[in-house]
């Protein structure tokens, strides 16, 4: 395709320079993954996706796999794997359908795959991230987790490997946007004072803080601006979000904690800003579609149409901007306590919450428990040192340990005080 610009320069593109990108969208039946693949859909001349990667929404990754006619397809559950695999042959598609987490490694480290969608929920993700990065791909990173967990052997994975690193947490896709296009991660050397994360709030910004006793999953799952997944939905109302997104900006950007600030911003069209230190700040705006996010990643350097509804600063009519209340969001000065702490600290937190928001999920434990849980595992377990992907393993199971402890006693005192009631 030729395109003439303005000033009479021809400019050639298309074919010629454009790459085909060979995709592995992990998670794609969840909220990042059916974005990502509402993006490729629009752009069937820049992407194919050879891998489909999800954990047991089976039907889903059927149809997905119809679609999209992937090389290959993953469920992390084999009976289901093998479901799938029969009715595909059955529809006359070839689609290798595989289990097991070394087969999901081994997708992600294909020759033919040369960027990865890491959007598995939790720490389910972890393997395929770090093996992503290790094989040197572009890894567009929406498992906030593993970062979290593994900060620095994360961080070394990718230098070692070579790897391209893109942030699709709407944030640090902001932020990235913000930073000089050349930065290396020398935040004092680029000019910079601060780095401003945006939050909402969530939908209990305002709420008495003695109504959260008998806040329900669906209320809390009632994200005001977003619609994401029930995990990160409940780490939105309780803030833990913004705290891992704390420690995910520490190691994606090289910043210090004491230089990353967080701002609540009801609208959430604001979605993060660079403050340098002659004064000027730049910020990201659009509209709150992660499609945004993940075009950019998935285009860059390229612009690409992503689907999202236009622009328009009239109807939103105000932004605006407060201070987060430390008392009513405990769970955020949590992670500045981690990342002061340093080594395992943020795995041990990690663990703890994915374990706490689990059980608030099921019914098990009432909403304040989430934050008391992650406050006493985090001061009762001593952080260890962090250097391998074993150490994060290791660190990984005891925070998980502690939680399942913590929930045993919390349940045996709620079963006593029944009881005393009961003998009143
Ligand atoms: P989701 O619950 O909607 O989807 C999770 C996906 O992971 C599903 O496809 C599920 O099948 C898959 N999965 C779970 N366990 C698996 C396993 N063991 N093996 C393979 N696949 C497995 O979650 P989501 O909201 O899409 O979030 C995904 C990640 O992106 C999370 O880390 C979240 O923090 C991050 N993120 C999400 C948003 C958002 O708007 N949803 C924004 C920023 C960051
Ligand atoms: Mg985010």
């Amino acid at each position: 395709m030729v395109d003439r610009i303005g000033t009479g320069v021809m400019r050639v593109h298309g074919e010629a320079q454009m790459r085909v990108r060979h995709i592995a969208v992990l998670g794609s039946t969840g909220s990042i993954g059916t974005s990502t693949l509402d993006v490729v859909a629009r752009h069937p001349d820049r992407f194919r996706v050879t891998v489909l990667a999800a954990g047991s929404r089976e039907d889903d990754l059927f149809s997905q796999c119809l679609r999209f006619q992937p090389r290959y397809a993953f469920l992390a559950d084999p009976a289901a794997a093998a479901r799938v695999g029969r009715r595909l042959r059955d529809s006359g598609s070839h689609v290798d359908v595989l289990s097991g987490t070394d087969a999901l490694v081994d997708l992600v480290r294909l020759a033919e795959v040369d960027t990865v969608m890491a959007a598995i929920v939790g720490a389910a993700g972890l393997r395929s991230t770090l093996a992503a990065a290790a094989a040197g791909k572009r890894v567009l990173l929406a498992n906030k987790e593993s970062l979290v967990m593994a900060g620095p052997v994360f961080m070394d994975a990718v230098l070692k490997g070579n790897a391209a690193l893109f942030p699709v947490d709407s944030e640090h896709n902001a932020v990235f946007q913000a930073l000089p296009r050349d930065f290396a991660g020398d935040i004092a050397g680029s000019g910079i004072r601060r780095i401003l994360l945006t939050a909402s709030g969530g939908p209990f910004r305002r709420a008495l803080p003695e109504s959260l006793d008998a806040v329900t999953p669906e209320q809390a799952c009632a994200h005001p601006n977003w619609i994401m997944g029930r995990k990160i939905s409940v780490d939105s109302a309780t803030m833990m979000n913004k705290g891992l997104e704390v420690i995910e900006a520490r190691w994606l950007f090289n910043a210090p904690h004491e230089r990353i600030k967080v701002v609540i911003h009801p609208q959430s069209i604001v979605h993060s800003l660079v403050e340098y230190v002659d004064g000027s700040v730049i910020a990201q705006l659009g509209n709150p579609d992660m499609r945004t996010p993940i075009a950019h990643a998935l285009g860059y350097p390229d612009r690409i149409e992503a689907g999202v509804e236009r622009f328009d600063l009239p109807a939103i009519g105000a932004l605006s901007f407060e201070e987060p209340d430390p008392r009513r969001f405990p769970c955020l000065g949590l992670a500045y306590d981690a990342l002061r702490e340093g080594g395992s600290a943020s795995t041990l937190l990690n663990a703890a919450n994915e374990v706490a928001v689990a059980s608030f999920l099921d019914r098990g434990l009432p909403f304040p428990d989430i934050a008391r849980l992650n406050a006493d595992v985090l001061a009762e377990v001593p952080a260890t040192r962090l250097a391998s992907l074993d150490d994060v393993i290791e660190a990984d199971a005891r925070g998980r340990r502690a939680a399942l402890d913590w929930i045993g006693r919390r349940t045996r005192q709620a079963a006593a005080t029944r009881m005393r009631a009961g003998q009143r």
